[in-house]
């Protein structure tokens, strides 16, 4: 066995606990220097040959800064590490035409993946290798005529970037000013229209929303003229149609060498031709796996266990196909009238319904139809017109867009269990401007949790999330809903999400912007059929996982379902 002892150094805070890992450290105590300070950075170096991996330093520190693990042996040296105590990189993907997906945790080593892709970081195989000895070592892989490539320069890299948030930091003026700047392809016309962004084109970039940020920087992207495309994330903040419709441009642009980062697996699934699998450890080190088939790629990922490699990386993720949800003993938590609310141009009517004790509402619909408002409403936040909603029942609700406030993680008073199983300890001394979008999407859900309340909106939980992080949140959930005999509503574009966690399903319909109109809620078969049908897509379940995939457009499934009226899977 390998050892390796990773430093977060973004977590370690030495003026807080003066050393503590160090004064733990029994090595140092009997005069081996497994743990030193570095003089210029002011933090702790662990040297790997002297420590004994006791695991004392790992326990003790305050902030949960310091991983030792033990590496499958069989590993070469990384292809890329972050100096001394940082995450290591193993393996390259290999480069295909067509659309390669990326599947893995987050912190797993999937950017750094991309930046080496894009010539951004020079491969340093865990030291300070040379472009010659990168080279070598790759000789006789499919991989090594692209670094080639990459060593003199020759390959030109189109870049998405996982946050759009920061963007109009750094970009400004007309959106139709910054494609047209980036229009080396001339299809300047052709992309705007097929991303829907025509009408922002005369935006300025700091008044797009989200969704219309997200798509901007995908048109930018795809414009350039490049010889490979790397694309972290393009999900977040689009709806379901959006997202598969991204799905399409992208893979029409097949002979390019495109990779795609993404959580959202109906997406990915859609998306791909071939899939790598990211596993090891977040933060300390990450592996990337042999290029597989789409199906079998992400079948391996949900199962835990990569068969080529014969390794097993974590326990398997199952979807069960739940029958109608058994409302048994689940009692009527409130009953809402029909609401109807106009702003200007927009209007939403929603139809009247029941939320049930124990029971998770999953809520479906494109962007700028109302679910806000509606959730809102039910919040007590915003008034409907036609009816004052005499509410008794308190809300918790997690807003869409988090607004990080300069405050400490820890004046939030989030309560000890979900401190716990969000992970989030290492937080708490940190003010919310400093944390990344999963680290803050973490800790908005752990505080909506923790307020006491008999209905839960969470508005699009998984943005940000991993897919792990989402199916671990979707299960909690369901426990919370339980035990807490609570209400709580999602609203998400991830399909699988919404399909592994939803009793029931509150369906939008409606042209962004202008109206929207829910349905009542319905069973999750029911509603699932009413939404895909709205948008033309059906859907199947795969064989061996039983988790919902998307039919290719005209494939034999996809006419055999929807004369049949089935949008959402045959039985
Ligand atoms: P992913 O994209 O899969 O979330 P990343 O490639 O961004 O993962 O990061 C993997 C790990 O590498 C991170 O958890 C972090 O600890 C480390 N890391 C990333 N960037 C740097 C950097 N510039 N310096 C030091 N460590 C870094
Ligand atoms: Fe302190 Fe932990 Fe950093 Fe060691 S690793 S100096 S214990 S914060
Ligand atoms: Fe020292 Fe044990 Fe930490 Fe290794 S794991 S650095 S021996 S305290």
């Amino acid at each position: 066995m390998t050892r390796i002892a990773v430093l977060d150094t973004e977590h370690c805070r030495p003026q807080k606990c003066n050393f503590l890992c160090q004064r733990v450290c029994p090595m140092v105590r009997t005069g081996k220097e497994a743990i030193v300070i570095d003089k210029e950075t002011n933090k702790p170096v662990i040297n790997e040959k002297l420590c004994s991996g006791c695991g004392i330093c790992v326990n003790k520190c305050p902030f949960d800064a310091i991983i030792i693990v033990n590496i499958p042996e069989e590993l070469e040296e990384p292809v890329y590490q972050y100096g001394r105590n940082g995450f290591r990189l193993y393996n390259l993907p290999t480069p295909k035409k067509g659309v390669v997906g990326v599947v893995g945790a987050n912190g797993i080593g999937k950017s750094t993946m991309i930046r080496i892709l894009a010539g951004e970081i020079k491969p340093n195989l865990g030291g300070n290798s040379s472009w010659d000895e990168t080279l070598k070592r790759f000789r006789g892989r499919e991989i090594h005529d692209y670094l080639e490539k990459l060593s003199r320069g020759e390959i030109r890299a189109a870049y998405k970037p996982q946050y759009v948030d920061s963007i109009p930091k750094v970009v400004r003026g007309r959106v139709g000013d910054a494609l047209e700047k980036n229009d080396d392809s001339g299809q300047l016309d052709e992309i705007a229209e097929r991303l829907n962004i025509k009408n922002s084109l005369d935006k300025k970039i700091n008044e797009l929303s989200g969704g219309e940020l997200q798509r901007f920087a995908i048109a930018a992207c795809l414009l350039k003229d490049a010889d490979v495309y790397l694309i972290d994330e393009p999900s977040s903040y689009l709806d379901v149609r959006e997202r598969l419709n991204l799905a399409g441009v992208i893979r029409d642009m097949k002979d390019k060498f495109i990779f795609v980062v993404e959580h959202d697996l109906v997406v990915l699934d859609y998306l791909s031709d071939y899939i790598h699998v990211l596993y090891g450890k977040p933060t300390a080190y990450g592996i990337i796996s042999g290029i597989k088939g789409v199906r079998v790629g992400i079948n391996e990922y949900l199962s835990g266990f990569l068969r080529a490699e014969n390794m097993r990386f974590r326990n398997e993720i199952r979807f069960d196909v739940r029958s109608p949800s058994e409302r048994g003993n689940r009692s009527e938590l409130m009953r809402y009238p029909p609401l109807e609310k106009r702003y200007g141009e927009f209007s939403l009517t929603v139809k009247q319904g029941i939320l049930y004790e124990m029971e998770i509402l999953g809520v479906l619909g494109p962007n700028a139809t109302g679910k806000t408002t509606f959730v809102k409403i039910l919040a007590g936040a915003v008034e409907a017109d036609n009816t004052g909603l005499d509410m008794k029942l308190r809300v918790s609700y997690k807003p869409q867009y988090i607004k990080p406030s300069m405050a400490l993680v820890d004046s939030l008073k989030i309560k000890p269990e979900f401190v716990e199983r969000f992970g989030i300890k290492s937080l708490l001394d940190r003010s919310m401007q400093e944390l990344s979008g999963g680290e803050l999407q973490k800790v908005a859900i752990a505080d909506c949790l923790t307020k006491d309340a008999e209905i839960y909106l969470l508005d699009e939980p998984s943005a940000y999330l991993d897919v792990e992080e989402r199916l671990r949140l979707a299960r909690y959930l369901k426990k919370f809903a339980y035990d807490k005999e609570a209400s709580v509503i999602v609203v998400d574009h991830d399909m699988l999400l919404i399909d592994y966690l939803s009793d029931e399903l509150l369906v939008f319909i409606g042209e962004s912007g202008k109206n929207g109109n829910a349905s009542k809620p319905m069973g999750l078969r029911d509603g699932m059929n009413k939404f895909l049908k709205e948008l033309g897509i059906t859907f199947r379940r795969d064989m061996e996982t039983g988790r919902p995939r998307a039919n290719k457009p005209g494939s034999v499934k996809d006419r055999e379902q929807r004369s049949e009226g089935e949008y959402y899977y045959k039985d």
